[in-house]
């Protein structure tokens, strides 16, 4: 039609210009392996990155070829992340956390044609070695000049003629980046992001509403950027013009603290146990670091243990609670509290704001319970349904996955949520882990939330074991905080208020350390193999 708008692709490279042009010397602080810290800006990365896309052209990467990365949060790994794409080449992120059976089928499935892997984490390359092909090879990110006689990133690049790169014409539907779905259930399956999805998801993020991410935010991603490309969160920031800072391998809480500090963060986003650790690291020692007041904890990936809002409050520092999936790029909605429910006393506010939030912008969500879909009455609760510009309408190469989605186009998300009025999604639990006693459902997601918020508790997962009578009850397993003690009947007594009687644990069995996933979250299907045969103690 005359006068019609031009059609303008969203496109990565748009977001890349937009940084070198109007923030050239925005800063990317990466700590490197040897604890040194390297500095360069957003036009330093916009030169390499098309200098790296020349150079995978050099190497035989054609558009549309998968090339994969095994890295920690770094400058370089920043740069595949725009490079890989200007080639119209697919970035795929892999886990190295992930088992050996795992990484193999992941690059087997994916077809990938080159790899891009840390130097420290060669050792799980090894592992993986005689099963998978690269066909256009493997280089080694290296803040080294060689590494082990392989070839070395800074080697690639300057293969590349730097005034070689010519801008190809990019689809705003073609793939950008994949990334595999953790395979708690089944086979990892692959999902496809397309420029689109993640132009449109950046700016999902960075709207006031969401993660409010602008020009003036020093962001530092914990959640690596192997994982659901570090939430988006580098392709939002290079959107806004924020200053990013890159973690590198170092993921403890004294690390991340010391960075906080020094580079004047403010904003950061991780899974609960990071922010369990960092929270304990405060409490030890309430004087040792002078964060940014107000900085922003965005806590996603697995439910925000409510102690968590006032535990960070006290220190001047506020949670934002999201929730997402690698289906779903990952933001699906976002817990901050809306101008109705702002002028609530204290403890209800926290209520809020402990669910997972509105959908973002774009995002649809509805529920289905056994007959239907459900009301949005904060009560009834249903297996979540989502779909929206940025959420999968397929997994890559698995005919086996077409049943997690609609008929009609909907992605079903496997997490039991209720809805209220206002549009908030409460998730009680993945279907998975729910527990089925009697015919009722038990969320263990809300008795984690409360156990850790009693002193004693650094951590606590709770899991269906099998019962005779009641066919599945919950067994609440318990981390205590180095010299805390706490018993069985006092932790139950704790939840007694907050629960009916027959939700409550009936047993808790105390245990050093909760196993983890490949991202970090409490690996519950190891805690139930563990318990599988668990009695509980008769009841008197
Ligand atoms: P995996 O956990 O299998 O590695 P994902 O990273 O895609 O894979 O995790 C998505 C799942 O994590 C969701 O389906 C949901 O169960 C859980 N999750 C993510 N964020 C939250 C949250 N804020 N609250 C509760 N659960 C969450």
């Amino acid at each position: 039609m005359n006068g019609l708008m031009m059609d303008f692709p969203l496109t990565l490279d748009v977001i890349l210009r937009r940084a070198e042009t109007i923030f050239p010397t925005r800063e990317i602080v990466t700590r490197l392996p040897d604890r040194s810290i390297h500095r360069y800006s957003y036009a330093d990365l916009a030169r390499r990155a098309r200098r790296l896309a020349v150079a995978l052209e050099g190497a035989g990467i054609r558009p549309g070829m998968r090339v994969a990365t095994m890295c920690w949060n770094h400058s370089q790994h920043l740069e595949a992340y725009f490079g890989i794409p200007l080639a119209g080449a697919v970035l795929h992120t892999l886990n190295p956390r992930l088992g050996a059976d795992d990484l193999a089928y992941i690059i087997e499935n994916a077809g990938d044609s080159m790899l891009l892997v840390d130097e420290s984490l060669l050792p799980v390359y090894e592992k993986i070695r005689d099963r998978v092909r690269f066909d256009q090879g493997v280089v080694v990110a290296s803040a080294a000049k060689t590494a082990n006689g392989m070839r070395t990133y800074d080697d690639l690049l300057a293969s590349a003629d730097p005034g070689a790169y010519v801008a190809r014409r990019i689809d705003e539907n073609d793939a950008a980046a994949m990334c595999y779905s953790s395979g708690t259930t089944g086979r990892p399956k692959g999902v496809v992001y397309s420029h689109r999805a993640m132009v449109l998801h950046s700016m999902g993020e960075a709207m006031v509403d969401s993660l409010a991410l602008c020009e003036g935010d020093v962001l530092l991603p914990v959640v690596p950027m192997f994982h659901v490309n570090a939430w988006g969160l580098p392709h939002a920031a290079a959107l806004v013009g924020a200053t990013l800072v890159l973690p590198g391998p170092f993921l403890d809480p004294e690390s991340l603290l010391d960075l906080y500090e020094k580079e004047r963060v403010t904003i950061s986003a991780g899974v609960p146990t990071v922010w369990l650790a960092i929270l304990a690291a405060l409490e030890k020692e309430p004087a040792r670091w002078h964060l940014v007041p107000g900085m922003r904890m965005v806590v996603g990936g697995a439910a925000c243990p409510p102690s968590l809002l006032p535990g960070f409050d006290k220190h001047g520092l506020r949670v934002i609670h999201a929730w997402g999936m690698t289906e779903t790029t990952p933001l699906g909605s976002v817990g901050n509290v809306r101008k109705e429910l702002r002028d609530l006393p204290e403890p209800m506010a926290y209520a809020v704001r402990e669910k997972q939030g509105m959908p973002a912008a774009m995002v649809e969500v509805r529920a289905r319970g056994e007959t239907g879909l459900i009301a949005w009455d904060g009560k009834a609760m249903g297996e979540l349904e989502i779909r929206g510009p940025w959420i999968a309408r397929a997994y890559y190469n698995t005919p086996d996955g077409a049943d997690r989605f609609t008929e009609d186009g909907w992605f079903k998300t496997g997490d039991i949520v209720s809805i209220d009025p206002n549009g908030y999604i409460t998730i009680t639990d993945r279907s998975k882990d729910l527990v089925k006693s009697g015919g009722e459902w038990i969320s263990t997601v809300a008795l984690e939330g409360a156990l850790m918020g009693h002193p004693a508790v650094a951590e606590a997962a709770v899991i269906a074991v099998p019962h005779p009578k009641w066919q599945e009850r919950p067994l609440a397993v318990v981390v205590l905080k180095p010299g805390a003690s706490a018993s069985e009947a006092e932790l139950i007594g704790f939840l007694a208020p907050k629960f009916a009687e027959w939700q409550l644990p009936d047993a808790v069995e105390f245990i050093d350390a909760i196993p983890r996933t490949a991202t970090g979250k409490f690996l519950k299907t190891a805690l139930r193999e563990r318990f599988r045969d668990y009695s509980f103690p008769a009841k008197a």
